[in-house]
Protein backbone atom coordinates (compact mmCIF):
# COMPACT_ATOMS: atom_id res chain seq x y z
CA UNK A 1 0.00 0.00 0.00
CA UNK A 2 0.99 3.28 -0.75
CA UNK A 3 0.49 6.91 1.04
CA UNK A 4 1.27 10.33 -0.75
CA UNK A 5 1.69 12.69 2.27
CA UNK A 6 1.79 16.86 1.07
CA UNK A 7 1.27 19.17 3.91
CA UNK A 8 1.90 22.78 4.53
CA UNK A 9 0.90 22.33 8.38
CA UNK A 10 3.49 19.52 9.30
CA UNK A 11 2.55 19.25 13.31
CA UNK A 12 2.39 15.41 13.77
CA UNK A 13 3.27 14.90 10.13
CA UNK A 14 6.51 12.56 11.14
CA UNK A 15 4.44 10.29 13.76
CA UNK A 16 1.89 10.09 11.28
CA UNK A 17 4.56 8.55 8.92
CA UNK A 18 6.45 6.75 11.05
CA UNK A 19 2.83 4.75 12.24
CA UNK A 20 1.97 4.57 8.50
CA UNK A 21 5.66 2.88 8.11
CA UNK A 22 5.45 0.52 11.03
CA UNK A 23 2.10 -0.80 9.48
CA UNK A 24 3.89 -1.65 6.13
CA UNK A 25 3.15 1.26 3.93
CA UNK A 26 5.64 3.12 1.87
CA UNK A 27 6.04 6.99 1.57
CA UNK A 28 5.41 9.31 -1.26
CA UNK A 29 6.15 12.96 -0.42
CA UNK A 30 6.48 16.90 -1.63
CA UNK A 31 9.64 18.71 -1.37
CA UNK A 32 9.15 19.98 1.97
CA UNK A 33 7.27 17.20 3.45
CA UNK A 34 9.92 14.92 2.08
CA UNK A 35 12.44 16.69 3.57
CA UNK A 36 11.17 16.75 6.81
CA UNK A 37 10.01 13.05 7.10
CA UNK A 38 13.71 11.48 5.86
CA UNK A 39 14.95 13.77 8.30
CA UNK A 40 13.43 12.31 10.96
CA UNK A 41 14.50 9.03 9.52
CA UNK A 42 11.21 7.98 7.72
CA UNK A 43 11.91 5.42 4.83
CA UNK A 44 10.60 8.40 2.28
CA UNK A 45 9.85 8.55 -1.94
CA UNK A 46 10.44 11.62 -3.81
CA UNK A 47 7.37 12.70 -5.90
CA UNK A 48 9.80 13.33 -8.80
CA UNK A 49 10.39 9.59 -8.48
CA UNK A 50 6.62 8.79 -8.92
CA UNK A 51 6.39 11.22 -11.47
CA UNK A 52 9.02 10.94 -13.99
CA UNK A 53 9.61 14.96 -13.54
CA UNK A 54 10.86 17.53 -11.55
CA UNK A 55 8.83 19.36 -9.22
CA UNK A 56 8.76 22.73 -11.37
CA UNK A 57 7.79 26.90 -11.43
CA UNK A 58 8.45 27.20 -8.26
CA UNK A 59 6.49 23.98 -6.89
CA UNK A 60 3.70 25.21 -8.89
CA UNK A 61 3.34 21.87 -10.68
CA UNK A 62 4.42 18.82 -7.91
CA UNK A 63 1.85 16.99 -8.06
CA UNK A 64 -0.10 17.75 -10.56
CA UNK A 65 0.12 14.59 -13.15
CA UNK A 66 -1.33 11.26 -13.87
CA UNK A 67 1.42 8.87 -12.58
CA UNK A 68 -0.40 10.75 -9.32
CA UNK A 69 -3.71 10.88 -10.32
CA UNK A 70 -4.21 7.92 -12.17
CA UNK A 71 -3.07 6.21 -9.07
CA UNK A 72 -5.74 7.94 -6.97
CA UNK A 73 -8.05 7.92 -9.27
CA UNK A 74 -8.58 4.30 -10.65
CA UNK A 75 -11.32 2.13 -9.89
CA UNK A 76 -9.67 -0.87 -8.19
CA UNK A 77 -12.78 -3.11 -8.68
CA UNK A 78 -12.52 -2.07 -12.45
CA UNK A 79 -10.89 -4.78 -14.24
CA UNK A 80 -10.03 -2.30 -17.37
CA UNK A 81 -9.33 0.33 -15.10
CA UNK A 82 -6.77 -2.16 -13.31
CA UNK A 83 -5.08 -3.41 -16.72
CA UNK A 84 -5.35 -0.16 -18.36
CA UNK A 85 -2.73 0.82 -15.18
CA UNK A 86 -1.06 -1.84 -15.56
CA UNK A 87 -0.44 -0.83 -18.75
CA UNK A 88 0.94 3.02 -18.31
CA UNK A 89 2.78 1.50 -15.58
CA UNK A 90 0.89 3.59 -13.23
CA UNK A 91 0.98 2.60 -9.46
CA UNK A 92 -1.82 2.71 -6.58
CA UNK A 93 -1.72 5.42 -3.98
CA UNK A 94 -4.27 4.31 -1.80
CA UNK A 95 -3.91 6.94 1.49
CA UNK A 96 -3.35 10.87 0.53
CA UNK A 97 -2.75 13.21 3.22
CA UNK A 98 -2.97 17.22 2.49
CA UNK A 99 -3.69 20.00 4.40
CA UNK A 100 -3.61 23.32 2.51
CA UNK A 101 -1.44 26.34 1.69
CA UNK A 102 -2.27 28.46 4.45
CA UNK A 103 -4.48 31.22 2.86
CA UNK A 104 -5.87 32.10 5.55
CA UNK A 105 -3.00 33.41 7.78
CA UNK A 106 -1.19 34.88 4.54
CA UNK A 107 -4.30 37.67 3.75
CA UNK A 108 -4.03 38.01 7.77
CA UNK A 109 -0.10 38.50 7.65
CA UNK A 110 0.28 40.83 4.02
CA UNK A 111 -1.74 42.69 1.61
CA UNK A 112 1.55 41.76 -0.62
CA UNK A 113 -0.84 40.54 -4.02
CA UNK A 114 2.09 38.23 -5.54
CA UNK A 115 2.38 36.56 -1.98
CA UNK A 116 -0.83 36.06 -1.74
CA UNK A 117 -1.71 34.36 -4.84
CA UNK A 118 1.31 32.30 -4.40
CA UNK A 119 -0.50 31.07 -1.47
CA UNK A 120 -3.69 29.61 -3.47
CA UNK A 121 -2.91 25.89 -3.45
CA UNK A 122 -3.77 24.59 -6.58
CA UNK A 123 -2.42 20.84 -6.49
CA UNK A 124 -3.29 20.52 -2.87
CA UNK A 125 -7.23 20.67 -3.55
CA UNK A 126 -6.85 19.05 -6.82
CA UNK A 127 -5.02 15.97 -4.66
CA UNK A 128 -8.27 15.80 -2.82
CA UNK A 129 -10.86 15.79 -4.47
CA UNK A 130 -9.36 13.05 -6.68
CA UNK A 131 -8.82 10.80 -3.13
CA UNK A 132 -12.07 11.78 -1.85
CA UNK A 133 -14.17 11.37 -5.58
CA UNK A 134 -12.36 7.68 -4.92
CA UNK A 135 -13.46 7.22 -1.22
CA UNK A 136 -13.99 3.50 -2.03
CA UNK A 137 -10.66 3.00 -2.30
CA UNK A 138 -8.72 5.16 -1.17
CA UNK A 139 -7.92 6.97 2.53
CA UNK A 140 -8.34 11.32 2.28
CA UNK A 141 -6.92 12.54 5.35
CA UNK A 142 -7.48 16.55 5.66
CA UNK A 143 -7.26 17.33 9.83
CA UNK A 144 -4.07 16.93 11.63
CA UNK A 145 -6.54 16.00 14.57
CA UNK A 146 -7.33 12.69 12.50
CA UNK A 147 -4.13 10.93 12.10
CA UNK A 148 -4.38 9.34 15.10
CA UNK A 149 -7.73 7.85 14.49
CA UNK A 150 -6.82 6.63 10.78
CA UNK A 151 -4.06 4.71 11.87
CA UNK A 152 -6.32 2.86 15.22
CA UNK A 153 -8.42 2.31 12.18
CA UNK A 154 -6.04 0.85 9.46
CA UNK A 155 -4.26 -1.41 12.29
CA UNK A 156 -7.51 -2.90 13.40
CA UNK A 157 -9.17 -3.39 9.96
CA UNK A 158 -11.85 -0.65 10.65
CA UNK A 159 -11.63 1.33 7.85
CA UNK A 160 -14.89 0.82 6.19
CA UNK A 161 -16.56 2.20 3.76
CA UNK A 162 -18.29 4.66 6.32
CA UNK A 163 -15.14 5.72 8.02
CA UNK A 164 -13.76 6.51 4.34
CA UNK A 165 -16.85 8.07 3.73
CA UNK A 166 -16.62 10.55 6.62
CA UNK A 167 -13.29 11.40 5.36
CA UNK A 168 -14.58 12.16 1.73
CA UNK A 169 -17.11 14.63 3.45
CA UNK A 170 -14.79 16.17 5.62
CA UNK A 171 -12.47 16.38 2.89
CA UNK A 172 -15.08 18.02 0.07
CA UNK A 173 -15.93 20.30 3.38
CA UNK A 174 -12.29 21.55 3.58
CA UNK A 175 -12.13 22.40 0.14
CA UNK A 176 -15.31 24.36 -0.56
CA UNK A 177 -13.94 26.12 2.82
CA UNK A 178 -10.61 27.13 0.83
CA UNK A 179 -12.04 28.40 -2.16
CA UNK A 180 -15.03 29.88 -0.44
CA UNK A 181 -12.30 32.15 1.40
CA UNK A 182 -10.32 32.83 -1.99
CA UNK A 183 -13.62 33.91 -3.45
CA UNK A 184 -14.73 36.05 0.21
CA UNK A 185 -11.03 37.78 0.23
CA UNK A 186 -11.05 38.37 -3.45
CA UNK A 187 -14.56 40.47 -3.29
CA UNK A 188 -13.32 42.00 -0.05
CA UNK A 189 -9.95 43.06 -2.12
CA UNK A 190 -12.03 44.43 -5.67
CA UNK A 191 -15.30 44.36 -4.96
CA UNK A 192 -16.40 45.91 -1.77
CA UNK A 193 -16.82 42.75 -0.15
CA UNK A 194 -19.74 42.27 -1.76
CA UNK A 195 -19.82 39.68 -4.91
CA UNK A 196 -22.15 37.75 -7.50
CA UNK A 197 -22.18 35.33 -4.58
CA UNK A 198 -21.64 35.82 -1.26
CA UNK A 199 -19.78 32.39 0.62
CA UNK A 200 -20.61 31.94 4.04
CA UNK A 201 -19.21 28.75 5.47
CA UNK A 202 -18.20 27.52 8.91
CA UNK A 203 -17.29 25.09 10.76
CA UNK A 204 -19.42 22.69 13.16
CA UNK A 205 -18.11 23.58 17.10
CA UNK A 206 -20.75 21.10 18.44
CA UNK A 207 -24.38 19.90 17.90
CA UNK A 208 -26.97 21.59 20.06
CA UNK A 209 -29.46 19.37 21.92
CA UNK A 210 -31.98 20.66 19.54
CA UNK A 211 -33.02 23.94 17.91
CA UNK A 212 -34.35 26.84 18.95
CA UNK A 213 -38.04 24.53 19.61
CA UNK A 214 -37.58 20.65 21.11
CA UNK A 215 -38.50 20.07 17.35
CA UNK A 216 -35.84 21.53 15.47
CA UNK A 217 -32.41 20.34 15.37
CA UNK A 218 -29.55 23.23 16.19
CA UNK A 219 -25.70 23.25 15.82
CA UNK A 220 -22.83 26.00 16.19
CA UNK A 221 -20.73 26.64 13.72
CA UNK A 222 -17.90 28.95 13.75
CA UNK A 223 -16.40 30.95 10.79
CA UNK A 224 -12.80 31.05 12.33
CA UNK A 225 -11.40 29.11 15.66
CA UNK A 226 -13.00 31.74 17.46
CA UNK A 227 -15.70 29.46 19.82
CA UNK A 228 -12.96 26.48 19.77
CA UNK A 229 -10.39 28.92 21.34
CA UNK A 230 -12.87 31.53 23.10
CA UNK A 231 -16.08 29.32 24.39
CA UNK A 232 -15.09 26.98 27.40
CA UNK A 233 -18.36 25.09 28.77
CA UNK A 234 -17.43 24.73 32.65
CA UNK A 235 -20.79 23.42 33.53
CA UNK A 236 -23.72 22.32 31.53
CA UNK A 237 -23.76 22.19 28.38
CA UNK A 238 -24.85 24.98 25.78
CA UNK A 239 -28.22 25.15 24.04
CA UNK A 240 -29.01 26.68 20.84
CA UNK A 241 -31.02 29.92 22.84
CA UNK A 242 -28.64 29.90 25.77
CA UNK A 243 -25.88 30.56 22.81
CA UNK A 244 -28.11 33.84 20.94
CA UNK A 245 -28.83 35.24 24.61
CA UNK A 246 -24.85 34.81 25.40
CA UNK A 247 -24.11 36.48 22.01
CA UNK A 248 -26.51 39.55 23.20
CA UNK A 249 -25.09 40.00 26.78
CA UNK A 250 -21.58 39.15 25.65
CA UNK A 251 -21.68 42.52 22.87
CA UNK A 252 -22.82 44.99 25.74
CA UNK A 253 -20.85 43.80 27.98
CA UNK A 254 -17.64 44.10 26.13
CA UNK A 255 -18.45 47.17 24.78
CA UNK A 256 -16.93 49.25 27.80
CA UNK A 257 -13.22 48.46 26.98
CA UNK A 258 -11.68 47.54 30.78
CA UNK A 259 -14.79 48.45 32.68
CA UNK A 260 -16.39 46.50 35.29
CA UNK A 261 -19.47 46.22 33.49
CA UNK A 262 -22.54 43.46 33.52
CA UNK A 263 -25.07 42.62 31.63
CA UNK A 264 -28.36 40.58 31.76
CA UNK A 265 -30.17 39.60 29.07
CA UNK A 266 -33.45 37.79 28.71
CA UNK A 267 -34.47 36.31 24.79
CA UNK A 268 -32.00 38.99 23.18
CA UNK A 269 -32.43 42.07 25.00
CA UNK A 270 -30.85 43.62 28.02
CA UNK A 271 -33.33 43.81 30.75
CA UNK A 272 -29.73 44.94 33.46
CA UNK A 273 -26.77 46.61 33.10
CA UNK A 274 -24.45 48.42 35.17
CA UNK A 275 -20.48 49.60 35.52
CA UNK A 276 -20.00 50.40 38.92
CA UNK A 277 -16.78 50.09 40.67
CA UNK A 278 -16.82 46.50 41.38
CA UNK A 279 -18.05 43.72 39.03
CA UNK A 280 -20.40 42.19 41.86
CA UNK A 281 -21.91 45.87 42.97
CA UNK A 282 -22.46 45.81 39.13
CA UNK A 283 -23.98 42.89 39.50
CA UNK A 284 -26.05 43.86 42.24
CA UNK A 285 -27.49 47.25 40.88
CA UNK A 286 -27.60 45.22 36.89
CA UNK A 287 -30.45 43.06 38.40
CA UNK A 288 -32.63 46.41 40.29
CA UNK A 289 -33.41 47.09 36.91
CA UNK A 290 -35.54 44.12 36.34
CA UNK A 291 -35.55 41.33 38.82
CA UNK A 292 -38.46 39.75 37.13
CA UNK A 293 -37.25 39.35 33.97
CA UNK A 294 -33.85 38.54 35.20
CA UNK A 295 -35.10 34.90 36.66
CA UNK A 296 -33.92 32.59 34.19
CA UNK A 297 -31.83 35.13 32.71
CA UNK A 298 -28.53 34.97 30.51
CA UNK A 299 -25.52 37.33 32.77
CA UNK A 300 -22.45 38.57 30.94
CA UNK A 301 -19.36 39.37 33.29
CA UNK A 302 -16.98 41.66 31.90
CA UNK A 303 -14.00 39.89 34.04
CA UNK A 304 -13.42 37.29 36.73
CA UNK A 305 -15.76 35.81 38.73
CA UNK A 306 -14.96 35.56 42.65
CA UNK A 307 -16.48 33.35 45.13
CA UNK A 308 -17.93 36.54 46.68
CA UNK A 309 -19.73 37.90 43.27
CA UNK A 310 -20.68 33.87 42.73
CA UNK A 311 -22.41 33.59 46.24
CA UNK A 312 -24.60 37.09 45.39
CA UNK A 313 -25.43 35.13 42.39
CA UNK A 314 -26.53 32.11 43.74
CA UNK A 315 -29.09 33.93 45.38
CA UNK A 316 -31.76 33.39 42.45
CA UNK A 317 -31.85 31.32 40.10
CA UNK A 318 -30.04 32.54 36.47
CA UNK A 319 -29.96 29.97 33.41
CA UNK A 320 -26.14 31.26 32.36
CA UNK A 321 -23.06 33.37 33.56
CA UNK A 322 -20.16 33.84 30.91
CA UNK A 323 -17.40 35.29 32.40
CA UNK A 324 -14.42 36.16 30.83
CA UNK A 325 -13.42 33.87 33.53
CA UNK A 326 -14.84 32.24 37.45
CA UNK A 327 -12.31 31.84 40.04
CA UNK A 328 -12.15 27.53 41.07
CA UNK A 329 -14.07 28.90 44.47
CA UNK A 330 -16.46 30.45 42.23
CA UNK A 331 -17.64 28.14 40.34
CA UNK A 332 -17.58 25.55 44.22
CA UNK A 333 -20.44 27.83 44.67
CA UNK A 334 -22.59 26.96 42.22
CA UNK A 335 -22.11 22.72 42.45
CA UNK A 336 -25.30 22.33 44.29
CA UNK A 337 -27.45 24.09 41.73
CA UNK A 338 -28.12 21.53 39.24
CA UNK A 339 -29.47 23.74 36.21
CA UNK A 340 -26.85 26.75 36.08
CA UNK A 341 -24.71 26.69 32.96
CA UNK A 342 -21.53 28.56 33.23
CA UNK A 343 -19.65 28.90 30.18
CA UNK A 344 -15.83 30.85 30.41
CA UNK A 345 -13.58 32.26 27.77
CA UNK A 346 -10.28 31.98 29.36
CA UNK A 347 -9.24 35.19 29.37
CA UNK A 348 -9.15 38.38 31.74
CA UNK A 349 -11.75 40.25 29.92
CA UNK A 350 -14.57 39.57 27.27
CA UNK A 351 -13.41 39.07 24.06
CA UNK A 352 -15.61 39.53 20.77
CA UNK A 353 -14.53 38.01 17.50
CA UNK A 354 -15.61 41.45 15.45
CA UNK A 355 -17.03 39.97 12.12
CA UNK A 356 -16.73 42.28 9.76
CA UNK A 357 -20.09 41.15 8.24
CA UNK A 358 -23.50 39.97 9.23
CA UNK A 359 -26.41 38.35 7.49
CA UNK A 360 -29.81 37.44 8.15
CA UNK A 361 -31.77 34.41 6.86
CA UNK A 362 -35.16 35.28 4.79
CA UNK A 363 -37.32 32.97 3.37
CA UNK A 364 -35.08 31.52 -0.05
CA UNK A 365 -31.91 33.56 0.36
CA UNK A 366 -30.19 35.92 3.10
CA UNK A 367 -30.00 39.73 3.17
CA UNK A 368 -26.05 40.71 4.04
CA UNK A 369 -24.34 43.68 5.17
CA UNK A 370 -21.10 45.03 6.84
CA UNK A 371 -21.55 44.74 10.08
CA UNK A 372 -22.58 47.56 12.45
CA UNK A 373 -20.37 49.15 14.89
CA UNK A 374 -21.37 51.81 17.80
CA UNK A 375 -17.93 53.59 18.02
CA UNK A 376 -16.62 55.58 20.99
CA UNK A 377 -16.53 58.93 19.06
CA UNK A 378 -20.51 58.87 18.24
CA UNK A 379 -20.93 60.21 21.34
CA UNK A 380 -17.68 62.20 21.87
CA UNK A 381 -19.06 63.80 18.94
CA UNK A 382 -22.67 64.20 19.25
CA UNK A 383 -23.91 67.73 18.78
CA UNK A 384 -25.60 69.35 21.48
CA UNK A 385 -29.12 70.89 20.15
CA UNK A 386 -30.57 72.23 23.87
CA UNK A 387 -29.67 75.21 25.72
CA UNK A 388 -28.53 73.13 28.19
CA UNK A 389 -25.69 70.71 28.22
CA UNK A 390 -25.31 67.56 30.43
CA UNK A 391 -23.47 67.16 33.29
CA UNK A 392 -20.16 65.07 33.38
CA UNK A 393 -22.53 62.02 35.00
CA UNK A 394 -24.79 62.58 32.54
CA UNK A 395 -22.90 62.30 29.67
CA UNK A 396 -21.39 58.53 30.71
CA UNK A 397 -24.72 57.88 31.19
CA UNK A 398 -25.46 58.82 27.49
CA UNK A 399 -22.68 56.85 26.44
CA UNK A 400 -23.98 53.65 28.29
CA UNK A 401 -27.70 54.09 27.10
CA UNK A 402 -26.51 55.00 23.55
CA UNK A 403 -24.57 51.70 23.63
CA UNK A 404 -27.17 49.54 24.84
CA UNK A 405 -29.70 50.79 22.61
CA UNK A 406 -27.30 50.40 19.68
CA UNK A 407 -27.11 46.55 20.61
CA UNK A 408 -31.05 46.23 22.01
CA UNK A 409 -34.15 45.36 19.46
CA UNK A 410 -35.45 48.16 17.71
CA UNK A 411 -38.09 50.07 18.46
CA UNK A 412 -36.49 50.45 21.87
CA UNK A 413 -35.68 52.98 24.47
CA UNK A 414 -32.92 53.10 27.23
CA UNK A 415 -32.96 54.60 30.40
CA UNK A 416 -29.40 55.18 32.27
CA UNK A 417 -28.99 56.57 36.10
CA UNK A 418 -25.67 56.95 37.30
CA UNK A 419 -24.13 54.09 35.23
CA UNK A 420 -27.14 51.67 35.77
CA UNK A 421 -30.01 51.00 33.52
CA UNK A 422 -32.96 51.86 35.25
CA UNK A 423 -35.26 51.58 32.87
CA UNK A 424 -35.62 49.62 29.00
CA UNK A 425 -38.26 49.57 26.37
CA UNK A 426 -37.50 47.02 23.33
CA UNK A 427 -39.01 45.31 20.24
CA UNK A 428 -42.04 47.72 20.04
CA UNK A 429 -43.76 48.90 16.92
CA UNK A 430 -43.85 52.76 18.15
CA UNK A 431 -40.88 54.60 20.00
CA UNK A 432 -43.78 56.19 22.48
CA UNK A 433 -44.97 52.63 23.21
CA UNK A 434 -41.09 51.91 24.13
CA UNK A 435 -40.74 54.82 25.59
CA UNK A 436 -43.61 54.77 27.74
CA UNK A 437 -43.54 50.85 28.44
CA UNK A 438 -40.20 51.31 29.97
CA UNK A 439 -41.30 54.17 33.06
CA UNK A 440 -44.45 52.28 33.60
CA UNK A 441 -42.04 48.98 34.06
CA UNK A 442 -39.29 50.97 36.31
CA UNK A 443 -42.45 52.27 38.52
CA UNK A 444 -43.65 48.76 39.00
CA UNK A 445 -40.15 48.20 40.13
CA UNK A 446 -39.85 50.89 42.48
CA UNK A 447 -37.10 52.85 40.21
CA UNK A 448 -36.72 56.31 40.71
CA UNK A 449 -35.74 57.73 36.56
CA UNK A 450 -35.65 61.54 37.55
CA UNK A 451 -32.53 62.85 36.70
CA UNK A 452 -31.91 59.91 34.21
CA UNK A 453 -30.48 60.03 30.86
CA UNK A 454 -32.13 58.58 27.77
CA UNK A 455 -31.41 57.23 24.34
CA UNK A 456 -32.80 56.26 21.32
CA UNK A 457 -31.38 54.25 18.96
CA UNK A 458 -33.01 56.40 15.89
CA UNK A 459 -34.71 59.30 15.87
CA UNK A 460 -38.12 60.66 17.59
CA UNK A 461 -40.21 61.16 15.25
CA UNK A 462 -42.29 63.08 17.53
CA UNK A 463 -42.34 65.27 20.81
CA UNK A 464 -44.38 62.88 22.74
CA UNK A 465 -41.55 60.60 24.10
CA UNK A 466 -39.52 63.38 24.80
CA UNK A 467 -42.90 64.89 27.15
CA UNK A 468 -42.82 61.44 28.88
CA UNK A 469 -39.63 61.50 29.74
CA UNK A 470 -39.58 65.07 31.25
CA UNK A 471 -42.58 63.87 33.35
CA UNK A 472 -40.30 61.17 34.77
CA UNK A 473 -37.69 63.73 35.24
CA UNK A 474 -35.12 62.45 32.34
CA UNK A 475 -32.06 65.23 32.31
CA UNK A 476 -30.46 63.75 29.20
CA UNK A 477 -31.36 62.42 25.59
CA UNK A 478 -29.23 61.06 22.83
CA UNK A 479 -30.36 59.92 19.58
CA UNK A 480 -29.24 60.45 16.08
CA UNK A 481 -31.56 63.07 15.23
CA UNK A 482 -33.03 63.60 11.31
CA UNK A 483 -36.91 63.48 11.65
CA UNK A 484 -38.27 66.31 9.73
CA UNK A 485 -39.73 66.87 13.45
CA UNK A 486 -36.61 67.81 15.26
CA UNK A 487 -37.81 71.15 15.38
CA UNK A 488 -40.24 70.06 17.89
CA UNK A 489 -38.34 66.91 19.74
CA UNK A 490 -35.65 70.77 20.33
CA UNK A 491 -38.24 72.57 21.16
CA UNK A 492 -39.51 70.36 24.14
CA UNK A 493 -35.96 69.66 25.52
CA UNK A 494 -35.71 73.40 25.88
CA UNK A 495 -39.20 73.62 26.95
CA UNK A 496 -38.23 70.99 29.62
CA UNK A 497 -34.45 72.18 30.40
CA UNK A 498 -33.15 68.82 29.10
CA UNK A 499 -29.74 68.63 27.63
CA UNK A 500 -30.36 66.96 24.32
CA UNK A 501 -27.41 66.04 22.00
CA UNK A 502 -27.60 64.31 18.24
CA UNK A 503 -25.10 61.46 17.03
CA UNK A 504 -26.14 61.65 13.11
CA UNK A 505 -25.79 57.82 13.28
CA UNK A 506 -28.73 55.31 13.63
CA UNK A 507 -28.87 52.11 14.76
CA UNK A 508 -31.44 49.59 14.08
CA UNK A 509 -31.52 46.23 14.83
CA UNK A 510 -34.35 44.44 14.16
P1 LIG B 1 5.82 20.71 0.61
O1 LIG B 1 6.03 21.49 1.89
O2 LIG B 1 5.70 19.24 0.85
O3 LIG B 1 6.81 21.07 -0.47
O4 LIG B 1 4.42 21.18 0.01
C1 LIG B 1 3.24 20.79 0.59
C2 LIG B 1 2.10 21.63 0.05
O5 LIG B 1 2.12 21.61 -1.38
C3 LIG B 1 0.75 21.12 0.46
O6 LIG B 1 0.05 22.18 1.09
C4 LIG B 1 0.08 20.69 -0.84
O7 LIG B 1 -1.31 20.99 -0.80
C5 LIG B 1 0.79 21.51 -1.89
N1 LIG B 1 0.86 20.88 -3.21
C6 LIG B 1 0.97 19.58 -3.53
N2 LIG B 1 1.07 19.42 -4.86
C7 LIG B 1 1.02 20.65 -5.42
C8 LIG B 1 1.06 21.14 -6.77
O8 LIG B 1 1.16 20.40 -7.75
N3 LIG B 1 0.96 22.49 -6.93
C9 LIG B 1 0.84 23.34 -5.88
N4 LIG B 1 0.74 24.65 -6.13
N5 LIG B 1 0.80 22.90 -4.61
C10 LIG B 1 0.88 21.58 -4.36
Amino acid sequence: MRALLSVSDKSGIVEFARGLEKLGWEIISTGGTYKALSTAGINVIEIDEVTKFPECFEGRVKTLNPYVHGGILHKRGDKAHVEQAKELGVEGIDLVCVNLYPFKETIERTDDFDEIIENIDIGGPTMVRSAAKNFNDVLIVTDVNDYEEVLGALENGRDSLEFRRGLMIKAFEHTAAYDSMIANYMNGRFNNGFGAYQFITGKKVFQTRYGENPHQDGALYEFGSFFSENFRQIKGEASFNNLTDVNGALKIAASFGDEPAVCIVKHGNPCGFAIKSTLTESYVEALKCDPVSAFGGVVAVNGIVTKEMAEKMNEIFLEVIIAADFEEDAVAVFEKKKRIKLFSQGNAKLLMSHDSHDFKHIDGGFVYQNSDCICDNEVHNAQKKSKRSASEQEMKDLEIAWKVAGLTKSNCVVYVKDSAMVAVGMGMTSRVDAAQCALKKAKEMGLDVSGAAMASEAFFPFRDSIDAAAEAGVKAIIEPGGSIRDDEVIEAANEHGISLYFTTVRHFLH
